[in-house]
């Protein structure tokens, strides 16, 4: 028997595999940049992309900035400022990020120019410029306090990747996907979308959750949306301490999913307990295959939800995922019968 050829993989190639498990698409780099944004407590969020985010995404925020050597460390693999350990994980973290691998990954599968000017009264910021995972230049660069965060050529190096790219079309309604649910999730900053040099929409960062509907949405959606309110003494028995949101009158419905947005801790999730939920509660109300509009948030205690989870998914996973179900269901079937939107139905078990 001849021996198998088994041989260590140069980083170069490890680094652009592992890349691919991070930034499968545009969106998912979008993704990693405006959470970066939001966790440096921006109050202004632009986000523009060229053609889905396929030739260019450029995110840019008036947050907290990096220094020079915070720039050099923060292109590095798995370093962060987010977290210290495991004990913190364990604690459940409240940042978006703190993996410290995303402008690494993004930064080895694609050409990444970073500009950043810390709010610290610095008198000039740091370009950083990066080439498949090798820092081209470091040099002082005059920019306002903030970060601005350019990708250009996503998997320029990476052609099996790239041949997995769908259409503009559909690249591009990923990321506004992504965009749209943290423009929801944070009305008080000013998010905007920018396609080919067209604004898709853009949120003051002045209102609320339902200025922020009309923003995204449109008028139409904004004006069939009601509240939820409910807290864990007015919820049935389960792990969720309070759901807060809007959901839309019945008739206001579409056939994707995709205007599903659920948050659980501020952190936009799926979850098919959360989605059977809000779907219960509506019950014949919709057609087959029609969704309402929802966006939820719901908190829960670190322990029963596990935020640990792959970080290209954004499923979560509950510990008693009945419980969840039936406490979602019951919260918007309140809402729902509040307004005398709902046909009274039998009781369930
Ligand atoms: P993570 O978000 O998991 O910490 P990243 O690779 O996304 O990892 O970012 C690494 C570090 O770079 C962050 O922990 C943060 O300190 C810094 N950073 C990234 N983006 C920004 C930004 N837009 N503004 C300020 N700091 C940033
Ligand atoms: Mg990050």
């Amino acid at each position: 028997m001849t021996d198998t050829d088994i041989h260590e993989l140069d980083e170069d190639t490890v680094a652009r595999i592992a890349a691919g498990e991070v930034v499968e698409r545009p969106a998912s780099a979008v993704k990693e940049l405006v959470e970066n944004s939001l966790d440096a407590d921006a109050s202004r969020l632009e986000v523009a992309v060229e053609e889905g985010g396929t030739e260019s995404i450029r995110v840019a925020d008036d947050g907290h900035g990096m220094t020079e050597s915070d720039l050099r460390v923060a292109v590095r693999q798995h370093t962060t400022s987010k977290i210290e350990g495991l004990e913190d994980l364990e604690a459940g973290v409240r940042t978006l990020g703190f993996r410290g691998e995303a402008l690494h990954t993004i930064g080895s599968v694609s050409r990444l120019t970073i500009r950043s000017r810390p709010r610290d009264g610095s008198e000039a910021g740091t370009e950083l410029v990066y080439e498949g995972g090798d820092a081209v230049s470091v040099e002082p660069a005059g920019c306002p306090e903030g970060t601005v965060v350019e990708v250009e050529d996503l998997f320029y190096n990476t052609p099996a990747r790239q041949k997995f790219l769908k259409t503009t079309a559909t690249e591009f309604a990923h990321v506004n996907r992504v965009v749209t649910r943290y423009a929801l999730a944070n009305p008080d900053v000013a998010v905007s979308l920018v396609h080919d040099g067209r604004e898709v929409f853009s949120t003051t960062g002045q209102g609320d959750l339902q200025a922020a509907v009309l923003s995204v949405y449109g008028r139409e959606v904004a004006a069939a949306m009601i509240p939820v309110e409910v807290d864990e003494e007015d919820l049935p028995p389960g792990p969720v301490d309070s759901i807060s949101g809007l959901v839309s009158h019945p008739e206001t419905n579409r056939s994707s999913r995709e205007y599903l947005a659920t948050y659980v801790n501020d952190r936009a999730v799926t979850s098919d307990a959360i989605r059977e939920g809000i779907m219960g509660a509506y019950g014949t109300q919709l057609g087959s295959d029609r969704y309402p509009f929802a966006t939820l948030f719901l908190e829960v205690p670190g322990e029963a939800v596990d935020v640990n989870v792959h970080p290209r998914k954004r499923e979560v996973r509950f510990d008693d995922d009945d419980a969840v179900r039936r406490q979602v269901d019951s919260a918007v079937e309140s809402a729902l019968l509040e307004h005398g939107l709902l046909r009274s139905r039998a009781p369930r078990g």
